[in-house]
Formats: C-alpha cells, structure tokens, sequence
C-alpha cells in the first residue's frame, strides 16, 4: 500500500479535556476518506494537526513521510484545504481569487493552471464575473478549484456540500470522484452522511476524540445487517432494527402507526455506534 497519511498513537490535549486519543490511521494514495462523528468528537483537530495549524500533544502524523510537526513547509506543499466557510473574495472575480491564491503559492505557469482548472470546474465562462453573483454550488466549486491551485497530493474537504440542494450536491461529488481519478488522496468530512456512503472509500468514525470504527462503508452497513422499522409517535421518529425482514414484519405490526421498513444504512451504523444522529 502507498500510504499517504499515516498518525500513529496521534493525541491531543486541552488542559484536562481529551480532545483526540491514540488515532491509529493509515491513508493509502489515491483513496476518498470520510471522517465522521458527533459534535466534539474530534474531527477538527484532527484535521488541524494534519494540516499542521495544531500541535499534537502525543503521537506522530505524517504526510508522504513527512513529520507534521517537524517538517510542516514540506507538508504545507503538499496540501490544499477547501474550508467549510466560503471565503472567496465576492468582489473579485472567479480568475482574480485563483490569481491571488497562486502568487502566494508561487504557483509555476500560473495562467494556463487557472485556466485548467476553470475548465476542469466548468467555470471558464464565468471567469471574469464577480463572485458575488455566483450561485452556492458555483461558490463551492470554486473554492474546490482554489484548494487546488498548487496542484497538491492531498485535499482536505471540511463540509464540501452543506447547504446545497440534492442536485448540487451530486454535480460537486463528480467533481470530487474525478479528482481521485487524478490520484489525489482526499479526506473529507461531512455531516451529511450519504455523501459518506457514496463518496467515501473507507469512513472513520471518531467519538469523543477515539475512533470507534474504520472500514468502507458497504462493510460497516454488512456488519450491522437487517432492516430497519421506522415510526413516528407523537410526531417524534423512533428507530427499531430488526435482524431480518421477518422480525421487522412482526415489529410493524406491534405499532399502531403509518410505518416504513427499509434496509439498514451508514445512518443507522452511525447512530448504533455513537448513539447520536447527525444534525443537518
Ligand atoms: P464539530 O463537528 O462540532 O466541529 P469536531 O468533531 O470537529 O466537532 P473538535 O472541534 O475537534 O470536534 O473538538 C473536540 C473537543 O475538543 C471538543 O470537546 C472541543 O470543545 C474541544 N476543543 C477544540 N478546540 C479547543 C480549544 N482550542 N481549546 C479547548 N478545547 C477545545
């Protein structure tokens, strides 16, 4: 396996509060990686640390064997971080914000990487409109490309689709699919757990700053199996897992509402682990 990112035993520590606790991971090359969990599991730091704007208080993480802590210009190289806030200059336009976002990063060729990278975005004929008049999805595909100006080997993904309808939301996991394509490793996180299930190669799901689990995701939703009979009380959705569609016949039954039974999902493995649904 060519690994890409690898933390051994990585930690970290606010005066009393464990905030990451001996994250074992290993990121092959080319891989879609979903970091999953609650609020305050976790994720943020340890993507801080990945992207070297934390200090771990234990442990190693390395990016392309590069030491985050000891070596973080070389590991700056190698990385482009799409944030979850847009925060594109909206009175430049789409050409302007890549040209700044290039001359800092001393990007070589920089007119015809703006223009890839435009066409690649499907924005080459919107490249000298303010941004402000961008729609959401534009927005977010151009702060995609902008992450991508240095042409680097891994892209960090934090919410790359909230607050965007289903549609969109789709067209942009195209354009994320694609880059793996290009043998970019990607580690994404998301609170909309079907981009997860469909993006995702293996997800990691933290809680309280541990990972409870790691696999991809079709393994995660085979280990916990069966259906799933859903019901509304007094306008409160419950959740019943049944092991097989027999048993969720039979758990239908016992209610005396409108019921839907289904297959299990990455949901409903999220929830069984952290006992906590994700909030959108
Ligand atoms: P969310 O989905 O809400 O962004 P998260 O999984 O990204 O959550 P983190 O932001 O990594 O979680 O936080 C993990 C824990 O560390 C939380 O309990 C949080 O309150 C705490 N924490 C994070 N940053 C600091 C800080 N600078 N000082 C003290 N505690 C912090």
């Amino acid at each position: 396996m060519n690994k890409m990112i690898v933390t051994d035993n990585l930690g970290k520590e606010y005066q009393d509060l464990v905030a990451l606790e001996g994250l074992s991971l290993q990121i092959p090359r080319g891989e879609i990686f979903g970091l999953l969990g609650p609020n305050g599991a976790g994720k943020t730091t340890t993507i801080k640390i990945l992207t070297t704007l934390a200090r771990p208080t234990r442990g190693t993480a390395r990016i392309q064997d590069f030491d985050v802590v000891r070596q973080p210009l070389q590991v700056k190289g190698l990385l482009g971080v799409c944030p979850q806030e847009i925060n594109l200059d909206k009175e430049l336009t789409a050409y302007e914000n890549l040209w700044i976002y290039g001359r800092l990063y001393r990007v070589s060729g920089l007119k015809k990487r703006i223009q890839e990278l435009l066409d690649f975005g499907d924005l080459s004929g919107r490249a000298h409109h303010l941004v402000k008049g961008f729609s959401g999805g534009m927005q977010r595909r151009l702060l995609i490309l902008r992450a991508l100006i240095s042409r680097p080997q891994v892209l960090f993904l934090d919410e790359p689709t909230v607050g965007l309808d289903p549609q969109v939301r789709r067209q942009l996991w195209s354009l994320i699919r694609q880059l793996k394509l290009e043998g970019i490793t990607i580690v994404l996180t998301t609170h909309y757990i079907e981009e997860a299930e469909m993006l995702c190669d293996r997800v990691g799901i933290l809680n309280r700053g541990r990972l409870i689990s790691l696999d991809t995701p079709a393994t995660l939703v085979a280990r916990l199996g069966g259906y799933v009979v859903e019901s509304t009380h007094n306008g409160k959705r419950e959740y019943h897992l049944a092991k097989d569609k027999t048993a969720a016949y039979s758990c239908a039954q016992t209610e005396n509402c409108e019921v839907i039974i289904r297959q299990v999902n990455l949901e409903d493995v999220f929830i069984q682990l952290t006992g906590e649904r994700l909030t959108q």
